[in-house]
Order: C-alpha cells, then sequence, then structure tokens
C-alpha cells in the first residue's frame, strides 16, 4: 500500500446535516487542513446559532415519532449505520488520519471501536426496559422514555468513537440528536452524515459543524435542548456543567485523565510491561484522555526498568501518518503543539529528562507538530506529572511503600483510568479497589471491551458511557401506579 493510495477523495465543501438536508444559515467557512502537510481538505460550514437553532427546532419536531418507534427498528438502523461504517473503514480512516495527523497504523481501530458501539447499544436498546410490580389491585410500573433533544459536543482526538459514544446510546433511546463535531476534527463525522440522512427520518439526528464558542456555546446554552453530553477540556465541561444547571436540564461529561500505570516488583515479562507502558504513553499520539501518563515503577526494578523503557521510547517510529509503519504522527495542530512544548519545558526545569524532549522534523510534513517520545523521571507533586498534556510525554515516578504509592497514585485531579501489572492476584484486586478511577486494567492497557463501563471519578467527569447504564442517562424513568378500579370513598 502507497501513502498515495491511501489518500481519499473528499468533496470540497462540507455543510451541516439539519432536518435530513445539507444546508446551512451561515455564509462562513473554515478549511479543514491535513495536520501533516497544511494542504487543506476541504471547506466546512462555520455553523453559528441560526444553524443550531434549526438544527434543535428539526430535532424537536422529529422527536415524537422518532420516541415513539420500536426499539428493534431503531436497533436495524443503528446496525445499517455499522454495515456502512465497516464497508468504508479504510477510508475514514485516512481522512481522519490526514484530519488530525494520527497514524494510519491506529485509526481503522477507531472505526472498529465505533462499529462495536453501533451495534452494542443497538441491542442494549432492545432490552432496556423499566418494570412492574404487582400490587393489589392494580400495577406499580416504571416505565424508561427517552429525554428529548440531546445537544452533544465532541473533541478532536478520536472522532469516529467519539461520535459513536454519543450517537449510539442517543440514538438507540430514542432521543433526537445535534451533534457539534470538533473544528479540528470535523470530516470523518460529516462524511458519516450522507449515511444518517439515508437511514434516519428528518431531524432525528443533525450535525452543525463550527467553533466551541460559537456554535458550541449557542447549543449549550439553547433553552429547548433536554439534555447536554460533552467530551473534552474540563474548563469547557465546566461552562457546559453551569449552562445545563441554568437551565436543570441533565448533564454528563467525559474530561481529561492523568492516569497512573503501576509496576509491582514481581512481574515476571519486564519486555511486555515495558511494551505496555510505552503504548499506553504514546498511543494516539499522546491525546488520549486515558493516557497512561504517570507511570510508577517499583524501586527494585527501577533502574534496569527506565533504561529499557528509554530504548522503547526511543524505539517507537515517528513519521508521516499515512505511512503505514508509522507508529507516532503529528499533533492536531500548532495549539496542541505548543502547548506540550510548553509541558516539556516544565519539565526540564523541574524533573530530569530520561529521552526526546523537542520537535522532530519529518520530511514532506514540515507542517505538522511532532513531537519526540518524551520520558522524564519526575516527582507526583510536579506540573508535568498533575496536568494533562495530551502529548507523547511519560513522567516516570519511583515507589517503595505501597500506603505511599496509593495516596500518590490517587493525588490528581483526575480519576479516569489506571494500570497495574503484578502477578500476584489479590495485590492486582486490592490496588483496584484502591485506586480512584474509572477503569482499571491488570496486565494491559487501553482494553477496551465494548460494554464496559467507561467514565471518570473526580474531575474527569458525569457519567458512564460504552455500556449499558448509558441508556440510563439517556432515558428518565416514569412511574405509572394504576388502579383496577376507583377505590370506595
Ligand atoms: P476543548 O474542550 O476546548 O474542545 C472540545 C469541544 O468543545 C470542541 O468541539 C470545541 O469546539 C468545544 N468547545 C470549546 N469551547 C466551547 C464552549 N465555550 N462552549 C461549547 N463548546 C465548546 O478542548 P481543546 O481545546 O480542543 O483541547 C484542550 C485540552 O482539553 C487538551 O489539551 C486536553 O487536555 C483536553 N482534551 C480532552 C479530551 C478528552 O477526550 N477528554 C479531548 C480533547 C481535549
Amino acid at each position: 500500500m502507497t501513502v498515495e493510495s491511501l489518500e481519499p477523495a473528499l468533496a470540497s465543501h462540507y455543510e451541516p446535516l439539519i432536518d435530513g438536508e445539507f444546508r446551512s444559515f451561515s455564509a462562513e467557512t473554515f478549511p479543514a487542513v491535513d495536520a501533516a502537510t497544511g494542504a487543506q481538505l476541504a471547506t466546512i460550514t462555520r455553523g453559528g446559532a441560526a444553524d443550531v437553532d434549526a438544527a434543535v427546532a428539526a430535532a424537536r419536531a422529529a422527536f415524537p415519532k422518532w420516541a415513539a418507534t420500536r426499539p428493534e427498528e431503531r436497533s436495524l438502523l443503528l446496525h445499517r449505520l455499522a454495515d456502512w461504517i465497516e464497508a468504508n473503514a479504510e477510508r475514514l480512516a485516512a481522512i481522519d488520519t490526514m484530519d488530525i495527523g494520527r497514524t494510519i497504523f491506529e485509526t481503522p481501530l477507531d472505526h472498529r471501536i465505533a462499529v462495536g458501539q453501533y451495534r452494542f447499544f443497538a441491542s442494549a436498546a432492545v432490552t432496556h426496559d423499566g418494570w412492574n410490580h404487582p400490587v393489589t389491585g392494580g400495577w406499580a410500573i416504571a416505565k424508561r422514555e427517552p429525554i428529548g433533544v440531546v445537544g452533544q459536543i465532541i473533541p478532536w482526538n478520536v472522532p469516529a468513537i467519539m461520535t459513536a459514544f454519543k450517537l449510539a446510546p442517543a440514538l438507540a433511546a430514542g432521543n433526537t440528536v445535534v451533534l457539534k463535531p470538533d473544528e479540528n476534527a470535523s470530516l470523518s463525522t460529516l462524511e458519516l452524515c450522507a449515511k444518517l440522512a439515508e437511514l434516519f427520518p428528518p431531524g432525528v439526528v443533525n450535525v452543525v459543524p463550527g467553533f466551541g464558542d460559537e456554535a458550541g456555546a449557542a447549543l449549550t446554552a439553547h433553552p429547548d435542548v433536554d439534555k447536554l453530553a460533552f467530551t473534552g477540556s474540563a474548563e469547557v465541561g465546566r461552562l457546559v456543567a453551569h449552562a445545563g444547571a441554568e437551565r436543570l436540564v441533565p448533564v454528563s461529561l467525559e474530561l481529561g485523565g492523568k492516569s497512573p500505570n503501576i509496576v509491582f516488583p514481581d512481574i515476571e515479562d519486564l519486555d511486555r510491561v515495558i511494551d505496555n507502558a510505552t503504548f499506553a504513553a504514546t498511543y494516539c499520539n499522546g491525546q488520549s484522555c486515558l493516557a497512561g501518563t504517570r507511570l510508577f515503577v517499583h524501586d527494585d526494578l527501577y533502574d534496569d526498568f527506565l533504561g529499557k523503557l528509554r530504548a522503547s521510547f526511543e524505539g517507537v517510529r515517528v513519521g508521516a501518518p499515512l505511512d503505514p509503519a508509522t507508529r507516532l504522527g503529528c499533533l492536531v495542530s500548532e495549539k496542541q503543539g505548543r502547548r506540550v512544548l510548553d509541558y516539556i519545558a516544565s519539565g526540564r526545569a523541574d524533573s530530569s529528562l530520561v529521552t526526546g524532549g523537542g520537535r522532530a522534523a519529518v520530511a514532506g510534513s514540515e507542517h505538522g507538530w511532532f513531537i519526540e517520545p518524551t520520558v522524564f523521571e519526575t516527582e507526583n507533586s510536579s506540573r508535568i506529572a498533575q496536568e494533562e498534556i495530551f502529548g507523547p510525554v511519560l513522567s516516570v515516578i519511583r515507589w517503595k511503600d505501597y500506603d505511599a504509592l496509593i495516596d500518590q497514585a490517587n493525588d490528581v485531579e483526575y480519576g479516569l483510568a489506571a494500570g497495574v501489572y503484578t502477578t500476584n492476584l489479590k495485590n492486582a484486586m486490592r490496588t483496584a479497589d484502591r485506586l480512584h478511577a474509572g477503569s482499571v486494567w491488570v496486565n494491559q492497557y487501553f482494553n477496551l471491551v465494548d460494554g464496559s463501563p467507561f467514565g471518570g471519578y473526580k474531575g474527569s467527569g458525569l457519567g458512564r458511557e460504552y455500556c449499558k447504564e448509558t441508556l440510563d442517562m439517556y432515558t428518565q424513568l416514569k412511574s405509572i401506579v394504576l388502579a383496577e378500579e376507583l377505590p370506595p370513598p
């Protein structure tokens, strides 16, 4: 496969999907740019308040009929959408790779995970029932109902996964949706829109591309949106939560992470643990909320481990994102590149650089912000160990005392994920119990299993996605208590 053969043809311009049609109320556009080369890939309508108003109105009008469809009908449409993604995954993956700079080695997996989501919720919706309870002379019923019009805002790091995480449960549960993709990563979601328009009744799914403080803010503040769902930075998450609180609508949030990856001294296969730790910090170019960015290594094996970890990081191949041999592409934008370099400068000031620490040059991709896979030895209190960097930068921390380790692992504002490497099952389970994290992986990292809850403790968010309980977030329970006849006076 050559790099050229991977470059898919794109439309020259993409418009919002509103009420089953491609149209825009804004005359302004913005470019989608190849993150590595800077080439313009397409233009996109810069959605604004008028587009959001029209999309919300369409979703409102479509809601009663869609809410009344049988779960089996909704399930079928989600399966058809999944079929289409499966058939087009290679092309969609290449689009993501150009749009955001992630490697063509990784992006096909995003679409497989997305397919898994549509299929999982297609199935889960069919069995997501309320209950009925026998009472004397009547019935007590708890009935699940969709919430209404859902406003959803997603980030740029894994656009296909994020689109699926949001659309699949909301639609499966019978809601109508207005989705705003990220301005840095709209293309694969906009490509999906043609299929969404073909499959779903007008107004059921609406997609308005644009900027956060324009389309995003308009959607968040819209008085006719019944629920908000957001993934992105903690800063914007707080704005979304405030907007939800103002109007008393439910809000689910998936925010950042600064996940501990803990190595016990009893591990047997050092090399495989190192492979895992490298992958945990460099997958997605480090731009994953789940990334294992704080590596706690026990003192007994620390020195040996660090030497091999350094070699492992130096072996990660940085290169053009469309080259199948590349394992680390470029960051999504100059803004992210500068942000990561600022963190690296902070690490140089108070920590010890093990490897990396600079911008890498890739021939033919001079526009891209490639960052060398970087390792620092540091303390848990340092800025690089406390704040989410969103780049391939790993903080390694030495540990000796178990209780102090647990305190440090939990001593961070986030609580999204954690990794534990040990051959001792009791160790693994006790540690998993004590970690303040929504997901704990043992002897592995990033193993997303359809149906496993995904979401954060503490500052990492509110609610759980990826699992059948997500349907609870997208429905409300109505209690109906019914008597066979009027009670006597
Ligand atoms: P961001 O939170 O600014 O953007 C995420 C989404 O929110 C985008 O669609 C954006 O358009 C929208 N948005 C921005 N401002 C908004 C507003 N005022 N109202 C409504 N919507 C708004 O994230 P970013 O600037 O792209 O990234 C900054 C940092 O956030 C990253 O470095 C990383 O630490 C974190 N982040 C986390 C995730 C995650 O998956 N948890 C994803 C992306 C970024």
